[in-house]
């Protein structure tokens, strides 16, 4: 193994690119613009991070592909399985679905959780080095290829390749551009979604602290 890979931000993305090129390159450096020290917060760059997560079924089976025996130690670190057909109060057009046990478990758990289980198994990688505070302000290179990044503290980081997985945000076209290379093409799909979540309180702590878990919406 040789050479140095650069992953703009630690997110789902920038997490399991990092474990991928781990197994090819020597050094791979994971920047991320967010304290990452927040424990269970969730934090500005994953604005998202208050609602509750689910990991569809493929989605944890390709996540476990690349860190075996990731399921159980997500429940382990306190996300709840369940089965989808009960454990889901589904309401369509106003009215309940009834709750029949489908027999496939989705396994739920905060956003903050994820990203500290995934985080600490990259982290334990030899070649990943992860800094968090430092947002990535540009890419260095001429209008053959990209040579690094230049990052918010004035410091430049060479790279023989540049993972951008800073994700909705994403200033790549616009860094592309000033290097004289043409932006990628975009690829926008309107959901028009629109949904809110909220933690159980139980009825004893909801007398007491009704505000302790607010509902959060989102639309897109
Ligand atoms: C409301 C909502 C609910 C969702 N619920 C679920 C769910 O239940 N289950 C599920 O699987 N998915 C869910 N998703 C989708 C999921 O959140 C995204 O698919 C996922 O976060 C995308 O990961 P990412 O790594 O590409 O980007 P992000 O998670 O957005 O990460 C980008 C990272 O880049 C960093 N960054 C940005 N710019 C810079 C920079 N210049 N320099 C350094 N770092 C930078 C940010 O701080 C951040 O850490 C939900 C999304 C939304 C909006």
């Amino acid at each position: 193994m040789d050479g140095r890979a650069v992953i703009i931000g630690a997110g789902i993305g920038g997490l399991t690119a990092a474990r991928v090129l781990s197994r090819r390159y020597a050094q791979v450096t994971v920047l991320d613009r967010d304290s990452l020290a927040g424990g269970g917060a969730p934090r500005r760059g994953v604005p998202q991070g208050g609602h509750g997560h689910i990991l569809l079924l493929s989605g944890l089976r390709e996540l476990a592909e690349l860190f075996p025996g990731l399921a159980d130690e997500l429940v382990t670190r306190g996300a709840s399985r369940f089965d989808v057909g009960t454990g889901l109060c589904n309401y369509r057009f106003g009215r309940r679905r009834i709750s029949t046990p489908v027999g496939r478990d989705l396994t739920s758990m905060s956003r903050p959780l994820l990203e500290a289980v995934l985080r600490d198994r990259v982290a334990a990688e030899p070649a990943v080095t992860i800094r968090d505070g430092v947002a990535v302000t540009a890419l260095t290179g001429t209008a053959d290829a990209v040579t690094g990044v230049v990052l918010d503290t004035g410091e430049t980081l060479a790279a023989d390749v540049v993972v951008d997985c800073s994700g909705r945000g994403s200033r790549s076209d616009r860094w592309l551009a000033g290097l004289g290379l043409p932006a990628p093409r975009q690829l926008e799909v309107k959901v028009g979604v629109g949904y809110s979540t909220r933690c159980p309180v139980t009825r004893r702590a909801s007398r007491r602290t009704p505000a302790v878990c607010p509902t959060r919406s989102w639309r897109t």
